[in-house]
């Protein structure tokens, strides 16, 4: 039997425990940096599977490492794990099957193909949906070291490379001066008016915008009662484009929206620039080949929209900046059902998606065999990553 007829045998033979770990963390759906109960639970089934584990890793209590080397210990190979849910809406972006489908390759490939020459990794990166735990663990050189990374995404799409766009929060608060709105409001100062400002002023300048670019926010303080001017007002917006250069431009674009509606309303103005930027993703094409020719075997095809479409962005953009990563995205159900959506958490324990889970764990672990079988194929990612 050679190593792919192996690795899929080992995946069916494991499909129920997978299909089960992603059930248990669906059920408990946790936010970012305190998904102690998905971490345990993924760590839990590596350390039964003999892999070496550290948890906590990076100053993330929930991040993990987990790792086994076979042979002369080269090329390494992670498999990235997310396990974050949404505020409200739970496992509304999948993550409950990111998890299972790394620890089940992983696991695969260290019963199956431990005669090859390599060491894989999971790595359990907290925090996808806002918080940027990815980028902690780059700065703290927790992926020092390692040669290439993977993982697959749920989506409504099934599609192997494509772009991502960047991304950065910025919150304004405006600071005015209280008065009763009808006795005196010339003593007053209108901090809610900046923020009304600053939300028409971002909509005045979207039509002088390239259309890759998307910002959208939410008012989070708006005053205490009607007859109060308010004196402090805030709003939270994410500014996103698909390349950085003109990212950093369009973010100095908005917040002289927010100036402006200072200097227009006497208010003073407080910007807070969040402090991890996601980067755009950098797809590698030559490991997108392999990932895609494993998907044929397996019948699985791709929806032929492009690279640009219906994308959004992930703290795997910083890590595809430093080294060749794979993220390919897989639909879960037949319908159009998107991401961040009640509809999403639902269909996101289906059998249709646990289905599509199994087999983008065996694409994975096979796209992972190539690897590992063919130091040329290692040379010609890195060749490409390179130029
Ligand atoms: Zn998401
Ligand atoms: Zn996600």
């Amino acid at each position: 039997m050679n190593y792919m007829e192996a690795v899929i045998k080992e995946i069916e033979r494991l499909k129920p425990e997978l299909i089960n770990i992603s059930r248990n963390i669906h059920s408990k759906p946790e936010l970012a940096f305190k998904e102690f109960f998905a971490s345990d639970t993924l760590t839990s089934f590596l350390n039964g599977q003999s892999f070496k584990i550290k948890r906590g890793v990076g100053g993330l209590p929930t991040a993990f490492i987990a790792s086994a080397a076979f042979g002369r210990g080269t090329p390494s190979i992670a498999f990235i794990a997310e396990y974050d849910a949404l505020p409200k809406i739970g496992h509304a972006c999948g993550h409950n099957m990111i998890g299972a489908i790394s620890i089940g390759a992983a696991t695969a490939i260290k019963n199956t193909a431990s005669d090859l020459d390599g060491k894989i990794y999971v790595i359990g990166t907290p925090a996808e949906e806002g918080g940027g735990g990815k980028i902690r663990l780059i700065e703290k050189g927790v992926f020092k070291g390692i040669d290439l990374a993977i993982m697959a995404h749920p989506s409504n799409k099934t599609r192997v490379a494509m772009k991502m766009l960047a991304v950065v929060e910025i919150t304004f608060t405006f600071i005015g001066k209280s008065s009763h709105a009808a006795a005196f409001p010339y003593e007053g100062i209108n901090a809610l008016d900046g923020v009304i400002l600053t939300y028409n002023n971002i909509n005045a300048l979207r039509q002088q915008l390239k259309e890759d670019v998307r910002i959208h926010g939410i008012i989070t303080e708006g005053g205490e009662a009607p007859n109060i001017i308010p004196d402090r007002a805030s709003a939270r917006f994410y500014v996103r484009a698909l390349d950085m250069k003109y990212f950093k431009e369009v973010v100095e674009k908005v917040k002289d929206c927010a100036r402006g509606a200072a200097k227009a309303t006497q208010c003073k103005l407080r910007v807070d620039t969040g402090r991890f930027v996601y980067h755009p993703f950098k797809p590698n094409y030559t490991l997108a080949g392999v990932v895609r020719d494993n998907m044929e075997l397996l019948g699985l095809k791709e929806n032929s929209i492009g690279e640009t479409a219906g994308i959004g962005s992930s703290d795997i953009g910083n890590l595809s900046q430093i080294i060749p990563t794979i993220h390919p995205e897989f639909a879960i159900a037949k319908s159009n059902i998107v991401n961040h959506s009640p509809e999403f958490a639902e269909a996101a324990i289906s059998k249709y998606a646990m289905d599509m889970m199994i087999k983008m764990t065996k694409v994975v672990a096979m796209t992972a065999i190539d690897i590992l079988s063919s130091p040329e194929k290692v040379r010609e990612i890195s060749r490409e990553f390179r130029r």
